[in-house]
């Protein structure tokens, strides 16, 4: 049996496998895949991590907590400081992931459109709204950075709602208007 183990786990390595198996039940008497690098029995593995769930969970949890707390602003800025650093592949991450999921762009599209037609009154001048976006559009143009029309008080809000029209509307960089979200910015609210 013990022969027999050692000889499934010497493959193992060498196809580099991280399990492997080999019919015999474990000591405990399961009859499961073992672990290439210590050539344990995985269910006895995942019965003695469930064991430590139970017991040491919390007080480990406080542990990591406690020592984000200490470095938070360290791993912070290291985080800033990578994604400068490959905002590209970033960008290049984005894309494919909307090439990958047309449907769900194409879904929160339509349900922002939705939502800006249930945020316009029927009074509203169309002509007035329409101008601001020309205008925005100018902006672009002239300065090459993008800008974003943004709702001041935005129309889907946690628990208030703005609504589609001129004076709720203002133009921002699309830097700007992304880090805001839908969050109404102090100078406005
Ligand atoms: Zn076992």
């Amino acid at each position: 049996m013990r022969e027999r183990d050692d000889k499934e786990r010497r493959i193992a390595k060498i196809t580099g496998n991280k399990r492997y198996y080999t019919g015999n039940l474990c000591p405990r008497g399961h009859d499961a895949e073992r672990y290439t690098v210590n050539g344990r029995c995985c269910t006895c593995a995942y019965m003695t991590y469930q064991d430590w769930l139970k017991t040491r969970k919390k007080e480990f949890n406080a542990i990591q907590r406690a020592s984000h707390a200490k470095h938070r602003e360290k791993q912070n800025s290291k985080c800033k400081i990578y994604y400068k650093e490959h905002k590209q592949y970033f960008r290049w991450a984005h894309q494919d992931w909307r090439e990958n999921n047309y449907r769900s762009d194409i879904l929160r599209r339509m349900v922002r459109d939705k939502r800006i037609k249930y945020a316009t009154p029927p009074w509203v001048d169309l002509l007035e709204v329409t101008k601001i976006y020309l205008k925005c559009r100018e902006t672009n143009i002239l300065t090459g950075i993008k800008h974003h029309v943004d709702h001041i008080e935005p129309i889907a809000g946690k628990d208030r709602c703005g609504l589609h029209v001129p004076w709720n509307l203002q133009i921002l960089t699309a830097s700007e208007n992304c880090s805001k979200k839908n969050k109404v910015t102090s100078a406005n609210s």
